[in-house]
């Protein structure tokens, strides 16, 4: 017997496994399975996308199915378009040998009019966004009183999506005397909520660790002055070579104007809202699932679709009026067990929302300074040599190399390292140097108790020491775990390292003036697996730091390089890259006058 034929599996759905290839069950599998089969019970598994959980639910519910009747049995929610017709796919293939067995994806974006009329043939399973699902019921074209199962699949995304009313709305459609199996890859305290109220003792299993996702957000603010909004959210992106965010505005018009406004200002990035056609919005999102596009500006509304997992920074470029929505939108990064990062650009009189958020997602803030010139000019160099560092030779360049060495004949290496570094420094340099601060003091009780959470707010602002040390995410290191590594190696205590700001390959980190010292003699000639780890004290003692951790290996072509704020920005040259990757183009004519208004 098989390890799925022990699962109680019938033949026909073993002869489909066996020819979709799958040897073994997964963990949460082999836990679902026997459970949802044996009984009628409700069902909380919390589980991450790739376990295999579109099997575990899969499986049961086409075995307990009635093939020979008409009747929608089975609904299963899921947040996205892209999820619901991957599931459709996956069951399709699993139920290929089952006679009658119709499953239909409704989504949103496509013809209901089409969804219909599938519906109408029979469908016994229903695959559905809850957006799309609430409007085919509203218009009779769906009947869900009579389902037996109900599948809430990556309930933490939906709710983050903003979902919460769609569900409640579709399940008050749905009989009492229904089972529900509820799949999330974390249980936050909304997805707790829909337990309670919705589901009857239902069994509990849990694949890999509870929760793991709920703390992998850290939520920053920076203050300045409301002018400054733009002049910030572009120190932020310089500061983080390889971010690949989703920048919220609060009105389309906001939004598609800061698009527009990086495209010009040489940044990869594109708009996402509700005057779009559905198609252009589809361009804008593929563009940005191939990462082409590294900043996607969105409205709330229209950043419920996006799917994305490995986005590094959400930045609210004006707080939203709703707290829940600050939840949904810091919900996009630190998905899939990664971590992300949620920086809020604010003026001081918002300043009271960030405490209304804290006590909303119990979770506190760190006020974090913008980077000035000077600081992101570092950045921008130590990103520069780790790129040249990691380039791969094109060989090809040795057929042109003796011409190349005639040119540069007589240069030293010396000379030369500065010479290269230089063509891409100056640009920065000659923009950011004698460029004014932005950020605005944010009375200063509220600034200590924002470090104090990162760090140790028995230390003074000015006692503060920054270093660099030669490490970032390429070596697997988040904020956290260099935290962690940087208190275990060094002994320190459990505030004593704070601002860690991790890059690709280099990162920063702030202590105390009084760690100094252990910490340099402790990485004096330290290894880790062979290879020397450096730590210095950074130039820019600062440390006001951008925060986030960078993204690996992707190059923003032109992405901020001619980037200048707004008040250097008129009568320049336009980056030539300017609108690579957006959907967007604009006139200097248009240009203009969008400055003038915006600013
Ligand atoms: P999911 O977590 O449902 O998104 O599944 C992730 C992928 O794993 C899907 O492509 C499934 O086809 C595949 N998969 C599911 N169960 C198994 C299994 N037991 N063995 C091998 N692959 C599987």
């Amino acid at each position: 017997m098989t390890k799925f034929e022990a699962l109680g599996l019938k033949q026909s759905l073993l002869n489909a496994i066996s020819d979709l290839g799958f040897e073994s069950p997964s963990e949460v599998q082999e836990k679902a399975i026997p459970i949802l089969l044996e009984s009628e019970t409700d069902l909380v598994a919390l589980a991450q996308t790739g376990t295999g959980k579109t099997a575990a639910f899969g499986f049961p519910l086409i075995q307990k199915i009635d093939s020979e009747s008409r009747t929608t049995q089975g609904l299963i929610l899921s947040p996205t378009r892209e999820l619901c017709l991957q599931i459709t796919n996956e069951l399709t293939l699993y139920s290929k040998y089952e006679k009658g067995v119709n499953v239909v994806a409704i989504y949103g974006g496509a013809s209901i009019t089409d969804q219909a009329r599938q519906i109408k043939r029979g469908a016994q399973i229903v695959v559905a966004t809850p957006g799309r699902m609430k409007d085919m019921i509203g218009r009779g074209l769906v009947d869900i009183s009579k389902i037996d199962y109900c599948v809430l699949d990556e309930a933490d995304e939906m709710l983050n999506m903003g979902f919460m009313e769609d569900i409640k709305d579709i399940l008050s459609n749905t009989p009492k005397e229904k089972s529900t199996w509820l799949f999330s890859a974390t249980m936050p305290r909304e997805v707790a909520v829909i337990a309670k109220k919705f589901m009857h003792s239902p069994q509990e299993i849990t694949v890999g660790t509870k929760n793991s996702g709920a703390t992998t957000v850290q939520h920053e603010y920076y203050v300045v002055g409301g002018r400054d909004r733009y002049p910030a959210l572009k120190r932020l992106a310089d500061t983080n070579p390889d971010i690949f965010s989703v920048i919220f505005c609060r009105t389309k018009r906001d939004t598609q104007k800061v698009a527009e406004k990086l495209i010009e200002d040489g940044y990869n990035a594109g708009a996402l809202h509700g005057d779009l056609s559905q198609n252009q919005r589809d361009l804008v999102m593929n563009s940005f699932r191939k990462k082409q596009i590294q900043m996607l500006v969105a409205t709330d509304v229209a950043a419920r679709g996006i799917d994305v997992d490995d986005i590094t920074h959400v930045i609210n470029y004006q707080l939203p009026d709703e707290i829940e929505t600050y939840t949904h939108r810091s919900g996009r990064t630190g998905r899939a067990g990664k971590s992300g990062i949620s920086m809020v650009i604010v003026t001081r009189s918002e300043l009271r929302k960030i405490k209304a958020i804290e006590n909303k997602i119990q979770q506190d803030f760190i006020s974090k300074k913008i980077p000035t010139g000077m600081e992101i000019c570092e950045i921008q160099l130590y990103h520069l040599a780790n790129k040249i560092k990691d380039t791969k030779v094109n060989e090809e360049v040795d057929n042109y190399l003796p011409a190349i060495n005639d040119v540069l004949q007589g240069i030293d290496r010396e000379e030369l390292i500065k010479k290269i570094v230089s063509v891409e420094f100056t640009r920065f340099f000659n923009y950011y140097n004698k460029t004014k601060d932005l950020n605005t003091s944010d009375s200063g009780d509220r600034a200590e108790r924002g470090r104090s959470r990162d760090g140790d707010s028995r230390i003074p602002a000015d006692g503060n020491v920054r270093y660099f040390i030669n490490v970032g995410e390429k070596d697997g290191y988040d904020w956290m775990s260099l935290k962690d590594f940087l208190r275990d190696t060094v002994n320190l205590g459990k505030d004593d390292i704070f601002k860690v700001d991790v890059k690709d390959s280099f990162s920063f980190f702030n202590t105390d003036a009084a760690a100094t010292e252990a910490i340099l003699k402790t990485f004096t000639e330290f290894k880790v697996d062979g290879r020397f780890v450096n730590v210095e004290v950074s130039k820019n003692p600062g440390g006001g730091g951008g925060g986030g951790r960078g993204r690996r290996d992707r190059s923003r072509s032109g992405g901020g390089r001619d980037s200048r704020d707004n008040d250097r920005n008129k009568g320049r040259r336009r980056d030539r890259s300017a609108s690579k990757g957006s959907p967007s183009s604009s006139s200097g004519k248009r240009r203009t006058k969008r400055k003038s208004d915006f600013f």
